[in-house]
């Protein structure tokens, strides 16, 4: 993808264009926000033109911007996933580390993905473009003793490494961690945006925009819950939404077990 098909992160990725144009790009990073709303898509659309051998540059509102070609022999490795300059770092790679192999997708990050997936691999000069680059998934589940692992990589990365880290919960970021990085927020998603992206999979509008508002502005979740709704075998979440409204508005004391029982078997269906 590239960085001008983004919509409703125009903010963030102008303070990422600004910098870049003024050779002031930090090289580590963190994409604050909630889950959906577009900070993992940016992060990749970014990466990808980091990594472009033929960026297309041009100048918009007296900003110069640059944007991946989607032509290069880069675009291409980074649109099949094997870019050898770009690693995406996610807990689930603890299958691969010596601790992790047989055992179950761990809750927090590991610190041996990490060690083994960044620290070990950051100064491997980068082999195809101008940038080596590492994007943390979910980085607010790398834990303390992670994050202090990671503390000289975040202060002095290579001159040709960029580190995103993306995250939803700041709290859950040490001070040291945040103070090494550039902080880069991402808001909600419009509504009105939302909503055209609702419309293929959900054609009742009244339904799409409870979805858009319940899902307060991430889109990712707004499209996750129409989709669930759109599987055959899937209780229709909409339709428990108005049902659990309905009884609500009518109900009297002498309800109470019948709608307990009610709520009970909705929850289950729905989990
Ligand atoms: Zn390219």
């Amino acid at each position: 993808m590239q960085l001008k098909d983004i919509h409703s992160q125009q903010n963030a990725i102008n303070g990422l264009q600004r910098a870049f144009a003024s050779r002031k790009m930090a090289h580590a990073c963190l994409f604050v926000g909630p889950d959906g709303v577009g900070k993992r898509t940016t992060a990749l659309a970014w990466a990808r033109m980091l990594l472009c051998h033929n960026r297309i540059e041009k100048k918009i509102n007296g900003v110069l911007t640059a944007d991946s070609c989607g032509q290069c022999r880069s675009c291409k490795l980074f649109d099949a996933g094997t870019h050898p300059d770009f690693k995406l770092i996610q807990k689930e790679l603890s299958q691969f580390t010596e601790e992790g192999k047989g055992k179950d997708a761990p809750l927090e990050m590991p610190v041996d993905v990490i060690r083994e997936f960044v620290i070990e691999k950051i100064a491997v000069k980068a082999a195809e473009s101008e940038y080596s680059i590492f994007v943390i998934d979910e980085a607010e589940k790398v834990n303390p003793s992670s994050q202090n692992a990671m503390l000289k990589v975040l202060e002095e990365p290579p001159s040709f490494c960029v580190l995103i880290l993306l995250c939803s919960r700041l709290e859950q970021m040490l001070p040291t961690t945040k103070s090494r990085c550039r902080i880069i927020q991402f808001g909600p998603v419009e509504e009105s945006f939302i909503l055209s992206k609702l419309k293929p999979v959900c054609p009742d509008d009244s339904e799409a925009l409870y979805w858009a508002r319940f899902s307060e502005g991430r889109l990712g979740e707004a499209l996750s819950w129409a989709a669930l709704d759109t599987q055959e075998k899937s209780p229709r979440a909409y339709e428990i939404k108005k049902e659990l409204v309905d009884r609500l508005c009518r109900f009297e004391l002498a309800d109470a077990l019948d709608t307990a029982a009610w709520m009970s078997q909705a929850a289950k269906n729905l989990a």
